[in-house]
């Protein structure tokens, strides 16, 4: 009998589990310190409206790894969902991701795909050869005023430092599209699961050589003699007591109202104005407009640095947290039977599909060994 601990019962680690599962050999205890499985993907009914509210904040499947697209299927109906943002700035709702509707109607004009390459083009910024940090990336794709009336509120308020502070690559995540599509996310696939993501970890982990412990918090003085490896998905300068410091993170927090009928109209609406002092708001039942709702619950989406006891969201990446993450590497190479991974414990920007094929390719090489 082989013992396996994972700590986390995100993504990172269910995967893990569910795969380690397959061996009637292995024995896997999944530990998390929180009351729930899910890590961040939790979702659950608001006991008022019956709404599946993602209690973390939205989450939109979509990835363009076939492979993941299909193991993800195996523990859901994942149903077709398009997240078609807007966003408002200065008193009118924009189409977001940047596209032909957002440019045509923000410098008021009528342009085709054509005429808007070659306008954007004559407003970008053509002294930025490489961009360096996020507001270069952002002046040589898009110019200045898209860049001021979209992003640098927004980013400002969502990251809490100047955007030239920030990697190129956070602005990267987002296309600028020469036509009508306001598809927010770019993959092939991409959906909703029927009934909430809490249902396809309840699923992963549902395995007579799985055990789940709750409220468990990990510490680095654990005595782990009895497993074989461990696999963590905790933050990684938490594991080492932050011994170099700590690494920063965003956290963001809800304000949650409950109204009658339609809130917002849409899924998500994005507040680019830097003197709003959300970032978003979330209606929870437009992400299942298959189901239908008398009520409406709404979250308010605010954003912080992280204090102890917050919930770490965003890697921020900054300068700083580049060289105290080479020393924690350092010392989590020393370790023996301790696989880190996942987005805290490696400190990287990742989506849920980024996290799943991670997983899956690091339980594929573990198994070879
Ligand atoms: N962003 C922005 N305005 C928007 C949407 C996004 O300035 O209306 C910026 C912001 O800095 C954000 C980044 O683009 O962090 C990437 O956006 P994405 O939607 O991928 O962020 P996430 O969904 O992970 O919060």
């Amino acid at each position: 009998m082989n013992r396996y601990l994972i700590v986390g019962a995100g993504f990172s680690g269910a995967v893990i589990a569910e795969r380690l599962a397959k061996n009637p050999d292995n024995f896997i205890v999944v530990i998390d310190e929180r009351e729930h499985i899910g890590g961040n993907c939790f979702t659950e009914r608001d006991s008022e409206t019956n709404v599946m509210v993602h209690k973390y904040g939205p989450h939109i499947f979509n990835t363009d790894n076939i492979e993941v697209w299909n193991y993800i299927q195996e523990f859901c109906q994942m149903m077709p969902f398009v997240n078609r943002v807007k966003t408002i700035f200065n008193g009118n709702v924009y189409s977001m991701p940047i596209n032909l509707h957002t440019i045509n109607q923000f410098f008021e004009k009528t342009l085709n795909p054509t005429e808007a390459k070659d306008f954007i083009k004559s407003i970008a910024d053509n002294t930025i050869d490489v961009p360096s940090n996020f507001e270069e990336q952002a002046l040589k794709f898009i110019g200045k005023d898209l860049y001021e009336a979209f992003f640098y509120g927004y980013t400002k308020k969502q990251w809490g430092c100047e955007p030239t502070e920030l990697p190129a690559s956070i602005l990267k995540r987002l296309p600028v599209r020469f036509n009508y599509d306001d598809n927010y996310y770019s993959n092939p696939y991409q959906g909703i699961p029927k009934d909430g993501y809490t249902a396809i970890f309840e699923k992963m982990l549902n395995a007579p050589n799985i055990k789940v412990n709750l409220n468990t918090k990990f510490d680095s003085k654990w005595d782990v003699r009895e497993y074989d490896h461990i696999f963590y998905t905790g933050p990684i300068d938490s594991f080492f007591n932050y011994k170099y410091g700590r690494l920063s993170y965003r956290t963001v927090f809800f304000e949650s109202s409950i109204t009658n009928d339609d809130y917002q109209g849409n899924a998500v609406i994005n507040y680019a104005d830097p003197d709003v002092p959300f970032t978003r708001i979330h209606e929870h039942k437009h992400f299942t407009p298959w189901e239908s709702h008398n009520k409406t619950i709404y979250f308010k989406e605010f954003s912080k640095e992280t204090e102890e006891g917050d919930v770490p969201y965003y890697p921020k990446r900054l300068a700083q947290d580049l060289e105290k993450l080479v020393e924690y590497q350092k010392e989590v190479e020393k370790l023996d039977k301790f696989t880190f991974l996942g987005r805290l414990a490696t400190y990287r920007y990742m989506d849920m599909h980024h996290v799943i094929a991670e997983a899956l390719e690091i339980h594929r090489q573990f198994i070879k060994q």
